[in-house]
């Protein structure tokens, strides 16, 4: 009996198991990055001490130690359709919906089968955008007694600001150095214990109110904060009227919208003098965007692309996202970081077409590990 084959048809411990405590904040950054991630940010569990029970990731995932926040940025081209007063849905598809979560989604997606891959778990959490528990009653009463009502949902912004991203703008939008206000979040949980990001110490929001101006929903107060402490650093942020926005947001409010005279003549609906709770203004609108041919067809007609069964995203986030990128980037206050990964992009390039030239084989890159990885095209401070 060849004893040496039958000690190995033993299952032997596969090696990412052994391997399990090689996995890095870095790994998971560089992974996601590289397969569609514009920004990672990873949150410590402690800092979720304050969180109410209905937004903690430890009743979603007792064993979680670690937040993984991934972002997706919103490309610019994504308002052009209302802009232009050509295509009303595509920031609702490009910018709120499949067209941008399906990346991001499969992203992070396979981020987590990374982490799971070293012997890890990893659970996600589609998150909850804007509110939390006493802004909107839960969608389920608890599946149990005793038991938190379904669902436990991630406050997607304090968690992203819990990673390190950035900042809650006044309009309540998140900001990052890198987009202002243009991206959304992907987040998961899990029980690696990874070296966490600093929380963000600087200011991007200038409060400059441009946010609030050009808002049609009139949904932003001037003065009226809500703030909340991580650590050391306070997030603060405008009180937001939740019904006016999102009447707003859904095409219900002819200040942002065309399709309110064109399809429902005679409905008045003063922004002003509405105090819906933003669930009474989501079932609202459920109903009687079925009464406009253009809010219905967002609603309903997008399904085969993934995109319906709720009105679109049609105020294009005039105020919240638009005033305040424009401003942003005027002021120079974004950006920075995505310059500078582009500019050192275009160097590195234009190195390579030089070398190919001269027939040099190396790219001089400063940040070379020497790991060989890039099959000698690049390497410290060697010229071929
Ligand atoms: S427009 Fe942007 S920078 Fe200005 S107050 Fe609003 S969130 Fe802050």
């Amino acid at each position: 009996m060849d004893t040496n084959k039958s000690f190995q048809a033993v299952p032997s411990i596969p090696s990412y198991i052994k391997n399990r405590k090689e996995l890095t904040s870095e790994m998971v950054k560089a992974y996601a990055k590289e397969h569609g991630a514009d920004l990672v940010g990873i949150a410590p569990i402690s800092r979720f001490s304050g969180a109410p029970p209905e937004t903690h990731p430890l009743n979603m995932y007792p064993k979680a130690k670690s937040v993984v926040v991934l972002a997706g940025r919103i490309l610019e081209g994504s308002f052009k359709g209302i802009q232009e007063n050509a295509d009303w849905s595509t920031y609702w598809i490009y910018g709120y919906g499949n067209g941008i979560y399906g990346p991001l989604t499969g992203a992070k997606e396979l981020t987590r089968r990374y982490v799971e891959s070293f012997g890890y778990e990893a659970m996600t959490s589609q998150g909850g955008h804007t509110m939390l528990p006493h802004e909107s009653p839960p969608h389920r009463p608890p599946v149990a007694k005793g038991k938190l009502p379904s669902n436990v949902l991630l406050h997607m912004r304090l968690t992203a600001a819990a990673a390190g991203l950035g900042e809650l703008g006044w309009s309540k939008v998140f900001l990052t150095p890198e987009f202002g206000p243009r991206q959304r979040f992907e987040i998961f949980l899990t029980d690696a214990e990874l070296e966490p990001d600093p929380l963000y110490k600087e200011n991007i929001c200038t409060k400059c109110m441009k946010c609030v101006d050009a808002c049609p929903g009139h949904a932003l107060s001037k003065t009226k904060k809500v703030s909340i402490q991580i650590e050391d650093r306070v997030f603060e942020w405008g009180d937001v009227d939740l019904g006016k926005c999102k009447l707003t947001h859904w095409g219900l409010n002819e200040l942002a919208s065309p399709f309110v005279k064109k399809d429902m003549p005679g409905f008045k609906l003063n922004i002003d003098e509405q105090s819906m709770m933003w669930y009474q203004a989501y079932n609202f609108g459920m109903k009687l965007s079925k009464n406009s041919t253009y809010l219905n067809t967002m609603s309903t007609g997008f399904q085969e692309i993934g995109q319906g069964g709720r009105p679109g995203s049609v105020c294009g986030a005039t105020g919240c996202i638009q005033a305040c990128y424009e401003i942003l980037k005027k002021t120079g206050k974004i950006g920075k970081n995505v310059r500078k990964e582009y500019e050192e992009r275009q160097r590195l390039a234009a190195l390579q077409k030089d070398n190919a030239k001269t027939g040099d084989t190396a790219v001089n890159d400063p940040s070379c590990t020497g790991c060989a990885g890039c099959g000698g095209t690049v390497s410290k401070g060697v010229e071929k």
